[in-house]
């Protein structure tokens, strides 16, 4: 039966009037409306994430320029030295060269974590994944690591003996180092504590620092690639904002996971998450 949209229609019993043609036209605006609402929802979503991203990827263009020219121009000032100076002390000499060294390992961990985090966005990183002692292996990063140049401060470690599973060793180096890496530049120089240790069927392995901490609403944003909290023009501290990035993706792509949490005193801790 077609229906006349002019025409008014009546209830069985003949008392409600029902204006068909109203009902449609409410109907139909509202589901339009809806439409349009969610569509600009999404777009206002859509773009607020486009000049996050902008943001941050001029944020990181920013800094890995500085971080590429400051060790560069203090290896190319070295040298000229070394050039120019030829009867320096021996002692002078050494510093100038083993600065120069440092700074070259510098620039050569930069290239390779963002080398390894273009590898791992473009899904060309497999892990080696092999029976391993995490233990000492863990023993082994943090005793480097404290006999590394620029250390300074206090290293602790709690470490349980004999906790093997299948890890990939170079992926494990790759996420402690840059937690630890992170503890050092944020901690202001104090206490950095590092704990591995064995809970259910789970291996927790936890870097935690003095330093200002976290903020709760910015736990999850560290992780995001090109990310740094504040902005570059006040930031003090150098940086690319891949580290964390790094570090959030190989920890999953070993079936784990990392959280941040809070210290007793000040400063984060980084807990990540392995299945045994
Ligand atoms: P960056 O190269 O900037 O250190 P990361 O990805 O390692 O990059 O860290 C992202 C951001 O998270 C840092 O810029 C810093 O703002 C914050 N952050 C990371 N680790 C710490 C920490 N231990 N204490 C305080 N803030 C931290």
């Amino acid at each position: 039966m077609l229906i006349d949209l002019n025409k008014l229609y009546y209830s069985p019993e003949g008392e409600e009037v029902v204006n068909i043609k109203i009902w449609m036209v409410l109907g139909e605006g509202s589901v339009f409306l809806v439409f349009l609402l969610t569509g600009l929802v999404i777009m206002q979503r859509t773009i607020k994430k486009e000049i996050a991203l902008v943001r941050q990827q001029r944020n990181f263009l920013l800094s890995i320029t500085h971080e590429l020219k400051t060790p560069i121009a203090a290896i190319k000032l070295g040298i000229q030295t070394l050039l120019k100076r030829k009867n320096l002390p021996d002692k002078q000499r050494e510093k100038l060269e083993k600065s120069a060294l440092n700074n070259t390992e510098r620039l050569h961990d930069l290239i390779d974590n963002v080398l390894l985090a273009t590898r791992i966005e473009s899904g060309q990183h497999p892990l080696h994944l092999i029976p391993t002692n995490l233990s000492d292996l863990t023993k082994k990063i943090c005793q480097d690591f404290e006999l590394s140049p620029g250390f300074k401060g206090e290293l602790i470690t709690s470490i349980e003996d004999n906790l093997t599973i299948n890890v990939d060793s170079t992926a494990f180096e790759s996420i402690l180092i840059n937690l630890l890496d992170n503890a050092l530049k944020y901690g202001e120089g104090k206490r950095t504590e590092v704990t591995l240790k064995e809970s259910g069927s789970f291996i927790f392995l936890e870097v935690s620092d003095q330093g200002p901490g976290i903020p709760i609403e910015e736990r999850r944003r560290v992780f995001d690639k090109f990310y740094r909290m504040g902005n570059e023009e006040t930031r003090s501290r150098k940086g690319t904002g891949i580290g964390l990035f790094i570090v959030k993706e190989l920890v999953e792509l070993h079936g784990g996971n990392i959280t941040i949490g809070t210290n007793s005193d000040s400063g984060s801790t980084f807990i990540v998450r392995l299945p045994a």
